[in-house]
């Protein structure tokens, strides 16, 4: 991909030669854009943390609970024995992601990760709330520690802490739910010790995170940064510095002097770096930095409505509308993404359509498939019966499609299934041999008690060729006469 690329993008902007740390200080933007993302951060807030709270189906919207091994999403219930499903449903959004990414760029980096969202709206807040903006936030980190700066970072430190703790608690609430959480808070922590020190351990990872980290999360260690630059192509849009028309430079200066008619709209007043919270320059083309925060285009746009010229300098385009080529949104590797998206998504969805509280399943028992005695033929099975819910069931099993004369014994009529447990009971079933005419299939039907679902499970009758047993019954016959 041509990316204007110039030789010295080898190096990380936030790293020195010398390897220490640059540290940032990305200067405050308004604009449509920062307004919109500002919107879009409160929501998935929001979402983030309503999401435990609220039931759907009796249960929290979300509740992973790894102690019980039952997922609950959304009024759907996941037993073990159905995470196969969150195998399609974690693919499916895997390509979902490939897609968006061939299509929109960093769209999910700068909108929707949780990384920018908390640090961008919550962090940054706190921190231009108590150190003020970009240039007092500069001065101050250089000027001595005197009593009002220690204020300020203690006070500053203790609201990160806080933050942290709180998204780390409703983290917890996810697997444990919100009320379990809220016990917790209030025993002992040698009640829960374990809890205890996950909690601890998540909250100084997410306040060196969002603290000190930062960028380098996304520019050092995040895979998909690095991913995305395959999934990319000339006609994704990304955020880009439109050359053709803002090359040669202007200083500011001539800018002022000859409204339209200098060579070049960029005015070279650094606004689109300030801003950039990965430290950037938009002009030298795509860079593995750049989160597609979209600030550099408010700022720029600003630059541009102030000198009277239009906006979108730095804009929204792919790589070949920023070169003056037409782009060209249908693609075949969109194609192939959708497709695999669909497959993902399709799966997940049917089966999530099929799931029910409770799961049946009916297996032959290990050792000889049959066993024929002198009266009967007769077949071992395990029947296997999952309670999902957290309440007791009751169940009524019956079988259907036998011949007649099949003597059942074992598993049979209602059973009480525990809270999110299981029975695993034999059924055995004989058939008499003078009725017995060869294999045959039959199905073991489940019903909950209050009528609302049903579930069935064919197994096969096996046995030994009819024929053989009535040449062996007359043998017998014989035998005895005899
Ligand atoms: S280059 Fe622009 S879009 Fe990319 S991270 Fe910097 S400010 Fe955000
Ligand atoms: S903000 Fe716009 S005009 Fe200013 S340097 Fe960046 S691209 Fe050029």
């Amino acid at each position: 991909m041509s990316t204007h690329l110039s030789p010295n993008l080898d190096s990380v902007t936030t790293i020195r030669d010398d390897g220490s740390r640059r540290i940032l200080y990305p200067a405050d933007v308004r604009g449509r854009f920062t307004l919109a993302r500002r919107i879009s951060a409160a929501v998935l807030i929001a979402v983030y943390i309503l999401l435990p709270w609220v039931k759907v189906g009796g249960y929290p919207a979300v509740f992973l609970d790894i102690a019980t091994r039952r997922f609950h999403l959304f009024g759907f219930t996941l037993a073990a024995q159905d995470v196969w499903l969150m195998f399609f449903l974690i693919t499916g959004l895997g390509f979902l992601l490939f897609f968006l990414t061939a299509l929109l760029g960093r769209v999910w980096c700068g909108w929707a990760c949780p990384q920018t969202v908390f640090l961008e709206h919550i962090f940054r807040g706190i921190e231009r709330m108590i150190d003020g903006d970009a240039v007092r936030r500069r001065a101050l980190a250089s000027s001595p520690w005197t009593a009002p700066r220690v204020l300020r970072a203690t006070a500053k430190h203790a609201l990160y802490i806080l933050a942290a703790a709180g998204v780390a608690h409703l983290f917890l609430a996810y697997f444990v739910s919100i009320p379990h959480v809220w016990a917790m808070m209030r025993a002992a922590p040698a009640e829960h010790w374990s809890t205890f020190v996950f909690m601890a351990v998540a909250t100084g990872i997410l306040y060196f995170n969002f603290s000190w980290f930062r960028e380098q999360l996304c520019i050092v260690i995040c895979p998909y940064g690095r991913l995305q630059s395959a999934l990319v192509d000339e006609n994704t849009l990304v955020i880009g510095y439109d050359a053709g028309r803002g090359e040669p430079r202007m200083t500011v200066t001539d800018a002022h002097k000859k409204p339209g008619a200098a060579p070049g709209d960029c005015v070279a007043c650094n606004r689109c770096v300030q801003v950039c919270p990965t430290g950037i320059d938009i002009r030298n083309g795509l860079q593995l930095e750049c989160v597609g925060c979209a600030a550099c285009i408010d700022a720029c746009d600003e630059v541009m409505v102030r000198l009277h010229r239009p906006k979108g300098l730095v804009r929204y385009d792919s790589p070949n509308g920023l070169a003056g080529k037409a782009t060209r949104w249908i693609r075949p590797r969109l194609g192939v993404y959708a497709f695999l998206l669909a497959v993902g998504m399709g799966v997940a969805s049917w089966g999530l359509s099929t799931l029910h509280p409770a799961v049946l399943g009916v297996t032959r028992m290990i050792g000889a498939p049959y066993i024929v005695d002198a009266r009967f033929v007769r077949n071992q099975f395990l029947v296997r019966l999952v309670n999902k819910t957290t309440e007791p069931a009751r169940y009524t099993l019956s079988l259907r499609g036998g011949p007649d004369g099949l003597v059942r014994s074992g598993l049979t009529g209602q059973v009480e299934v525990p809270a999110l447990g299981e029975v695993v009971e034999p059924l055995i079933l004989q058939q008499p041999r003078g009725s017995y005419s060869g294999p045959f299939t039959f199905r073991t039907v489940v019903q909950d008690s209050a009528g609302t679902f049903q579930l069935e499970r064919q197994a096969e009758f096996l046995g030994p060729d009819p024929q053989l047993l009535r040449e062996d019954e007359s043998e017998r016959a014989g035998g005895g006469h005899g």
